[in-house]
């Protein structure tokens, strides 16, 4: 058995989450031949470093100067064809994700997200991977002449390789002009406010009960005495009242503040995926039977329009006494 695992580097270091995705794939069993993949616009940029990997390829083209996920997958499927690979192995990372995704596309295979643990034995292939933002583990047979998956992130934990340092070769893929024509062309970095969302000790959020774009002046207001970031539902970037870099949940930013403040949220599986790690959550909501009244610590049952302006002046006064 050959496998080949997609690593994402950083300036010529393997990231974690493909360090633990090289791991797993070096543990599937079977004497399995573990080869890696990384791109790179140039060859010097191959990995550093001890890999649990047998031999490293760098897909060496001016297109990987930036993200390009079309172009990374159409390598992928070129290398892993070379070699007869049958099994291909990613980080699940989003970016890890997105080019294991087009590699599955373009072999009209079926992949395996986010798996915490495989078990390949001959021709069948068990999978266990995270479903509903870590709401709950799902066990699957992958049914394919190649198996495609990807590892959740810190599901095993990273090993070096204990013999020899891999052998690292270059080879310049062929890509398609259509894959040439999908890749980051500009960076743009969020406007947080000075605070960002993933690291704030506090945040303040806002759902569809804030009621508008405007709506959300007194959460603003509470966020800026308490030196918190501003979050929201998706309800409330679906709206388009705010942008999707203030989402919090399976698919937006997963945060752990000491406290989280969650106005008009009602508690959706999905946002509470987000936030299940803030150390204590109050929620204000108009509603007392609303699902996230179960995971608060504390709630003010209220209109949110007269309970957030209520606690912001209770700060200032405090403050001002
Ligand atoms: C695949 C998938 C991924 C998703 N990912 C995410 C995600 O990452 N993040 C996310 O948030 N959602 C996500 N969702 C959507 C999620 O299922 C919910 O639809 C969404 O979280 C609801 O947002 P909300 O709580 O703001 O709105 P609602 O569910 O409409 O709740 C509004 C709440 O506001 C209260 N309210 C109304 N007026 C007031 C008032 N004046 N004062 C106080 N309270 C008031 C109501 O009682 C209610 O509890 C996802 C859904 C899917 C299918």
């Amino acid at each position: 058995m050959t496998a080949l695992v997609y690593l994402e580097q950083t300036d010529g270091a393997v990231d974690e989450p493909s360090l633990q995705a090289a791991t797993m794939a070096s543990s599937l069993g079977g004497g399995a031949e573990v080869h890696a993949i990384v791109a790179a616009d140039t060859a010097a940029l191959a990995p550093a470093g001890q890999l649990p990997v047998d031999a490293v390829q760098v897909a060496v083209h001016e297109a990987f100067g930036s993200y390009a996920p079309l172009a990374v997958a159409e390598a992928v499927v070129e290398l892993a064809g070379r070699l007869g690979a049958t099994c291909v192995v990613g980080p699940g990372t989003e970016r890890g994700n997105e080019v294991l995704a087009h590699v599955a596309a373009l072999l009209d295979l079926p992949l395996a997200a986010n798996c915490v643990a495989v078990a390949v034995a001959d021709a069948d292939a068990r999978v266990t991977r995270v479903r509903w933002g870590g709401s709950l583990l799902e066990e699957a047979r992958v049914d394919a002449p190649t198996l495609l998956l990807t590892v959740q992130p810190h599901a095993v934990a990273a090993e070096p390789g204990a013999g020899d340092p891999p052998s690292v070769e270059t080879f310049t893929p062929t890509l398609s002009e259509a894959a040439l024509a999908l890749r980051v062309v500009e960076r743009v970095a969020a406007a947080t406010g000075g605070v960002s969302l993933a690291d704030a000790r506090v945040v303040v959020s806002g759902g569809r009960g804030a009621g508008s774009e405007e709506g959300f002046a007194p959460i603003e207001e509470l966020a800026e005495l308490l030196e918190a970031a501003v979050g929201c539902s998706r309800a409330v970037t679906m709206a388009g009242w705010r942008p999707h870099t203030d989402q919090v949940g399976q698919t937006g930013t997963k945060i752990a503040p000491e406290i989280y403040i969650a106005c008009g949220i009602s508690g959706a599986t999905q946002h509470m995926a987000g936030c299940k790690g803030a150390k204590r959550i109050l929620a204000i909501n108009a509603d007392r039977e609303a699902p996230i009244l179960q995971s608060a610590d504390y709630a003010v049952i209220g209109d949110l329009h007269e309970v957030v302006p209520a606690i912001s002046a209770a700060i200032r006064a405090a403050r001002s006494g």
